[in-house]
């Protein structure tokens, strides 16, 4: 059976790593979804980066402001309204006409954590889409090992949704490697989401449930080890 692929990279835009992820795809003719961090944007080096990948026809998506605490640990509307609006707002024409958003998982984690209610509220307001993913190996925190855990989860599943992490020490120096083995598996490579991630599109539920969110502030919990 032919596996699906879905590639989506987080975290930056980041000065000398995303260029390098953009090249990589290029060469490959491989089209992706970039997670963007709002406050990252606010540098002109990294907003241009944004901008280079949406003219290569990546897809840009909202990654939170400051991806620091997540939504279902500080659940009041103003927080949910500074972390999702005002990225949105600096991402501005870049954005995916359905409003992509993925909330941080810490350390990629799905649980009640994710999302607070009053974010849920606005996310389906303002017509945005909530996608989460189903393959995070940990390029972040194991830089030669990522790619194995990476192989299997995509040979586990029809479609996988992978998130790699455009930023320093991560996925750059083993991408083409990875690529390489997944041409050699035959696989399928999709920009778009299988519905198993999507939570909602463009403000209609989808695979929304109270497993995502929280109704009070959740203990702030550490991202996990290595
Ligand atoms: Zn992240």
């Amino acid at each position: 059976m032919t596996r699906r692929v879905t590639f989506t990279f987080d975290n930056g835009p980041t000065p000398g790593v995303t260029a390098g992820v953009l090249d990589i795809l290029a060469r490959r003719g491989l089209q992706a979804t970039f997670f963007v961090i709002g406050q990252k944007l606010r540098a002109p080096a990294a907003a241009a980066l944004a901008s280079e990948a949406h003219a290569a026809g990546h897809w840009i998506g909202n990654h939170t402001f400051t991806h620091s605490v997540a939504l279902g640990e500080r659940t009041d509307a103003a927080y949910a309204a500074h972390e999702i609006e005002d990225t949105q707002a600096l991402i501005g024409t870049l954005a995916h006409p359905d409003k992509l958003f993925r909330p941080y998982g810490k350390s990629g984690r799905i649980g009640p954590h994710l999302l607070s209610r009053a974010a849920v509220s606005l996310l389906q307001a303002q017509r945005y889409s909530c996608i989460l993913w189903s393959s995070v190996p940990r390029d972040w925190c194991d830089p030669d090992g990522w790619v194995d855990r990476c192989i299997a989860d995509v040979t586990a599943r029809d479609w996988t949704v992978v998130v790699l992490h455009d930023v320093v020490g991560a996925c750059l120096p083993h991408l083409s490697e990875l690529l390489d083995r997944l041409d050699d598996l035959g696989v399928e490579y999709r920009q778009d989401f299988p519905e198993d991630v999507v939570l909602m599109r463009t403000g209609t539920p989808v695979h929304l449930s109270d497993a995502y969110m929280s109704e009070s502030d959740l203990p702030d919990v550490a991202p996990a080890d290595c």
